[in-house]
């Protein structure tokens, strides 16, 4: 039976119905990406600025999707929009080394702490592939451990256990044999962490160091601690996957936040200030592996091959350059946080005053929203409590049945998240935070009516 909250969206929202009908005979599902997957369509958008987006039926929308996280300081800004302006018409590719990836180079050195060299890539998933391969090539290991739930990208060394907010991702298409190589352990369970590491088998360790789901689950810095000194106890390589976290968690992501050095650090995302980029960076040797040595040629048997060919492509680089050196200021991400902040408790004090079960908690910037499940009242108002269950516990999640109707009900009201998380920029204002709190509350009051929560 659709309910007052479904008639609304499809009334909001029929140029999009029509364009996901014919999108449906184009694209599986209708979508190019799984977590645009919206039941029962995803809004398709003509034109975003700042904080907010318009959708082609004209609705404006306060935008927390952010370009997946890219976009810390907002769609369109002006810097982002100077530099592709000022660097299409000299080429988008050279077809040879330039002097924006130096920059670029520079700029992601002087931010992350386990920085001492670099190597471009087009994506996250790109990032991660290579990370692991580079700590199979430095210690002729071929096992990968990683912990339950998080998530890398999508190449076959990282999918086996890990999952996407909503949703595992399944391991169609891996052979058994790739998902024979990982050991999929619970990111509490230092013990078997501590024993995995200790067999001396693995390559690589592998984690987002806030814990998995962009900290959907947070992840206590003691298990990164001890990581750190088991990996170089038991000469695995431990990789922080920072592709959401770095320049966000702090302007040098987790590893700054909590002084731990990971000898590898993936990064895409912000980095590329909102184009397409990623990169591995960390020990000089591990990258090194990448280097053709001298007298050799590139097919040389020992080293690590890696063509690509949007590698640091100069559109990414000058905005890269361009975000990060912003960032470097300092102002970017305690704005941003602060704004997560006003958002988090705002939204707990609508949850308190609906009397609805669930939370929201904040980790920096980002801001995690669980519906329709018991859960201990955060922190101040802010951070995942525990609760009686302590660290050894995963987060409920919000179940199906409430986050469709929750997500429509927000849209309705003007608001877009991915998944359950709102990532917040520098660029929301204390008027666009408010706006979203009130959209927020009128939600859970349509969920009550509709009789969801
Ligand atoms: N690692 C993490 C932690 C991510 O969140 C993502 C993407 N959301 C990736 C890797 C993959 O990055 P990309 O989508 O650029 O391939």
């Amino acid at each position: 039976m659709p309910t007052a909250i479904d008639d609304r969206f499809l009334a909001l929202h029929p140029t999009s119905s029509e364009l996901h009908a014919e999108a449906e005979k184009l694209f599986p599902n209708g979508v190019t990406h799984d977590t645009r997957y919206f039941d029962p369509f995803g809004l398709y958008v003509d034109r975003a600025q700042g904080a907010r987006k318009w959708d082609v039926d004209g609705n404006e929308i306060v935008d927390y999707v952010m370009g997946h996280g890219s976009l810390l300081l907002g769609h369109a800004h002006p810097l982002l929009v100077e530099a592709v302006q000022e660097q299409v018409g000299k080429g988008t590719h050279l077809g040879a080394s330039h002097r924006a990836e130096i920059a670029w180079a520079r700029a992601v050195l002087d931010l992350i702490p386990s920085a001492e060299k670099v190597r471009f890539t087009s994506s996250g998933t790109e990032a991660t592939m290579m990370a692991v391969r580079l700590a199979r090539a430095a210690t002729g290991r071929s096992r990968l451990l990683r912990l339950r739930n998080h998530f890398h990208g999508w190449n076959d060394s990282v999918v086996a256990g890990a999952a996407i907010p909503g949703g595992s991702i399944t391991a169609g298409g891996i052979p058994n044999e790739m998902a024979e190589l990982v050991t999929v352990v619970d990111q509490h369970n230092a013990a078997a962490l501590e024993q995995a590491l200790a067999s001396q088998e693995f390559a690589a360790v592998i984690c987002e160091p806030t814990g998995y789901s962009m900290g959907t689950g947070p992840l206590e810095p003691a298990v990164l601690r001890m990581l750190r000194e088991q990996s170089t106890a038991t000469g695995t390589i431990l990789i922080f996957d920072e592709v959401v976290t770095g320049f966000r968690a702090s302007e040098g992501g987790v590893q700054r936040d909590v002084g731990i050095v990971p000898d590898l650090t993936t990064l895409a995302k912000i980095l590329a200030g909102g184009l397409p980029g990623g990169a591995v960076v960390g020990r000089a040797s591990l990258l090194d592996q990448i280097a053709i040595p001298k007298g050799a040629d590139r097919s040389h048997a020992e080293r690590v091959a890696h063509p690509g060919t949007y590698n640091a492509n100069p559109l990414s680089s000058v905005v890269g350059t361009a975000v990060l050196q912003e960032i470097a200021k300092g102002e970017v991400v305690p704005r941003a946080n602060a704004r997560a902040r006003q958002l988090t408790a705002g939204m707990n004090r609508a949850i308190r005053k609906a009397e609805v079960p669930g939370a929201a908690y904040a980790q920096a910037s980002i801001v995690h929203i669980l519906l329709g499940a018991d859960v201990p009242s955060p922190e101040d108002d802010l951070t995942w409590n525990w609760g009686s269950a302590g660290p050894q516990a995963t987060v409920p999640s919000t179940p199906p049945a409430v986050l469709w109707p929750f997500r429509r009900a927000f849209l309705n009201h003007g608001v877009d998240l991915i998944g359950m998380i709102a990532l917040v920029s520098a660029v929301h204002s204390e008027a666009d935070i408010d706006q979203s709190i009130d959209a927020f509350a009128a939600a859970l009051s349509d969920l009550r009516r509709d009789e969801v929560l």
